[in-house]
């Protein structure tokens, strides 16, 4: 309870809010130390096709190992790291630990495995995204065909014609793009025409129920038929189970990614799992 200077109004505060700004105030503070204490770290989820059922890709994912919390999932603090700016850093991280991890894994002679790297709103319109991610890239040695980046609908509709712009300089250094997420934001039919993507990741709440909601099998249908039209590659998240594993290969779809070919998994446990 606060009484305002002079006035005989009072304000209240719950517990409930001192506590979400207590927990949010935590998370930044954590989080601005996590990087140099060494508490993230990549974790890897393949990516099947699945006219071969070979492991084509993998897509690093960030965890942060907090000392008392254990894993902290992303959800909880990629939005905080996007408020705060600490993506940038952050973001930086990742994408040179996950290129480093593929190119050890190439050097070792596992089979090649293109990279995807998540890209969040504020990366994606920061000054020299371009240098940096070049930049990694010489100095890990991971050359550009090999890397794919993920972005969302709203990061590329936010600002259409600069989105473009990056992402044609992109596909000029030899950076692929993809659409994460796809069907859940608002872009329309005719800008995914217009920009410079090769790939459409259907997103995991439409896989979920395909089987037993007719209107997600409907619209995971139509972003196959799509991704046909315009000559993208397609891939299916969250694919759980054996049943929508059969009905995304009868439709052509070309890619699975989720807990029925494997979770994401520290890189160690990836590369057993390529091995076997
Ligand atoms: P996303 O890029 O769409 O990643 C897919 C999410 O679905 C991952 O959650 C993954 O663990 C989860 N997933 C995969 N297969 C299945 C499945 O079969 N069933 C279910 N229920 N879930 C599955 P995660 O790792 O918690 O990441 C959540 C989101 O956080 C990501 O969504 C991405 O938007 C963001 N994120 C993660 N790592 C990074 C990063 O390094 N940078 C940025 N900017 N964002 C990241
Ligand atoms: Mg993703
Ligand atoms: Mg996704
Ligand atoms: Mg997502």
């Amino acid at each position: 309870l606060t009484k305002e200077t002079g006035g005989t109004s009072y304000r209240f505060y719950t517990s409930d809010m001192n506590d979400m700004a207590g927990k949010r105030l935590k998370l930044e503070i954590g989080l601005r130390k996590a990087l140099e204490r060494g508490e993230l770290t990549v974790y890897y989820q393949p990516k099947m096709e699945l006219a071969t059922n070979q492991i084509k890709g993998v897509e690093a994912l960030i965890r942060w190992q907090h000392p008392q919390r254990g894993l902290v999932s992303p959800g909880e603090f990629i939005p905080v790291a996007e408020e705060t700016g600490l993506i940038i850093p952050i973001g930086a991280w990742v994408l040179r630990t996950a290129c480093e991890q593929v190119v050890r894994w190439q050097k070792a002679g596992l089979p090649p495995l293109k990279l995807a790297v998540n890209l969040s709103g504020k990366q994606f319109s920061q000054e020299n995204l371009v240098g940096m991610i070049k930049q990694i890239l010489q100095e890990t040695g991971l050359s550009p065909e090999w890397l794919e980046l993920e972005i969302t609908e709203s990061t590329a509709m936010n600002n259409v014609a600069q989105a473009i712009e990056i992402m044609n300089e992109l596909k000029r250094h030899g950076i692929s793009l993809s659409i994460d997420d796809f069907g859940t934001g608002y872009s329309s039919l005719s800008y995914i025409s217009r920009f410079p993507i090769s790939t459409l990741k259907i997103d995991q709440s439409f896989i979920r129920e395909m089987i037993e909601r007719q209107d997600h099998m409907a619209i995971v249908k139509a972003i196959i038929s799509l991704s046909k039209s315009l000559q993208l590659k397609v891939i299916a998240e969250g694919v759980e189970h054996d049943q929508q594993r059969d009905y995304l290969e009868q439709l052509d779809c070309h890619e699975i990614q989720g807990y029925l070919i494997s979770p994401p998994v520290p890189a160690n446990d990836l590369e057993k799992l390529l091995r076997d």
